[in-house]
């Protein structure tokens, strides 16, 4: 699903922010990507998006090489990626099914499929008693959860959350995992940048440690161990 050689990205002159990367993620893998601020996470998430270009080696996704990839294909790629970010960037003035309806309406599905589609997957997310309430009606967890909802409902096939229980306290933070982890499990593959030292022991998952630009440690079941 995701293969990576040799791949360097460097940003100016002085600053290289990733360095000899060489990672395959496969179909259905759950994954962790540590390590400390400005190792380099966010470089390795926005390549796969194909926010930025490497400056060096090959990327492949999807079977499509994103050095070569043309811009009026990056829609394509985006729309078989579900992003969750740390802060949430629901629509303010929203509620629950609108945020989630509306990442369906923009990719031209049926009115008939979004009615269908959107209550079943809020239930997936235990939200089914919140859908008309607006964001700054609920927690920080159940507004995570809408995220989740929304970057599952058009069916991606690879789930990336960047932070995704930077703002939740442990508990919530554990729940949003646990989603994660059900998500991975009904096929999805999902990868996940973090800090959270202990719920990334706690998963035993795959875990990429990434140190200054370079990975340094990648193990089945593994933990945070090595990272600063
Ligand atoms: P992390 O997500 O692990 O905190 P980043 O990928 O954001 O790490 O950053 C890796 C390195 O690249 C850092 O030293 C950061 O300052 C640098 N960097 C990130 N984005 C840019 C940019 N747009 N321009 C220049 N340097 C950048």
């Amino acid at each position: 699903m995701i293969e990576i050689y040799h791949l360097y990205q460097q940003y100016n002159d002085e600053m290289i922010a990733l360095r000899d990367i060489n990672l395959v993620i496969d179909r259905g893998e759950f994954v962790f990507i540590v390590g400390a601020s400005g190792a380099g996470k966010s470089t390795l998430l926005k390549l796969f998006l194909r926010e930025v270009k490497p400056s060096r080696g090959s990327i492949k996704i999807f079977g499509r090489d994103l050095v070569r990839l043309r811009n009026r294909e990056i829609p394509y790629l985006r729309r078989n990626i579900g992003m969750v970010f740390q802060d949430f960037r629901l629509l303010q003035d929203r509620n629950v099914y609108e945020n989630v309806a509306f990442s369906m309406r923009v990719t031209g599905v049926s009115v008939r499929e979004i009615r269908k589609r959107v209550p079943l997957t809020l239930e997936l997310v235990g939200l089914k008693d919140k859908v008309f309430k607006r964001p700054d009606e609920l927690s920080g967890g159940e507004q995570q959860r809408v995220c989740l909802a929304r970057a599952i409902i058009n069916r991606p096939a690879m789930v990336i959350a960047d932070e995704p229980t930077g703002n939740l306290d442990p508990v919530t933070a554990m729940d949003i995992l646990n989603l994660l982890q059900e998500i991975n499990i009904r096929g999805t593959t999902v990868i996940v940048a973090t800090h959270a030292r202990e719920l990334v022991d706690r998963l035993q998952k795959r875990v990429i440690v990434l140190d200054q630009g370079r990975i340094i440690s990648d193990q089945e079941r593994g933990v945070y161990l090595n990272a600063r």
